[in-house]
């Protein structure tokens, strides 16, 4: 069973089945969390262009696709834990491992739009 490719958002359900789906097309992201959980994984599966590409297009133009990159190359994806989804927003924990190899939490409330038929992410505000 090592060799069953679990998703990393931690649905229980393999990568291929799950948010690769999403990676690869959008619109299977038809929630607000589903759309969270493919973000998470694109950090471990370091999908940048996913993750560029779904920033809401308001603020997509303030995002430099090296510095995502970067965030999700320099740190270990260990578990995602979501918090609370409601409609438009996901309150969840990421645990990593930073470039030191320290534990750290990142503990964030996001907030998703639609637009069309894709949901996107617009912002996010970091808990401490
Ligand atoms: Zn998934």
């Amino acid at each position: 069973m090592e060799s069953v490719d679990l998703c990393p958002c931690g649905t229980g359900i393999t990568y291929a089945e799950c948010c690769q789906q999403v990676h690869r097309f959008h619109a299977k992201a038809n929630t607000a969390e589903a759309l969270m959980r493919a973000r998470y994984s694109a950090f471990v599966k370091k999908e940048i262009d996913f993750l560029y590409h779904t920033f809401h297009p308001s603020t997509r133009r303030f995002q430099n696709k090296q510095a995502i990159g970067q965030w999700a190359v320099e740190n270990k994806w260990m578990q995602l834990h979501i918090l609370k989804s409601t409609l438009h927003t996901v309150e969840f924990e990421a645990h990593y491992l930073d470039a030191q190899m320290q534990v750290q939490v990142h503990h964030e409330k996001s907030t998703f739009k639609k637009q069309g038929d894709l949901w996107y992410y617009v912002e996010g505000t970091v808990k401490y």
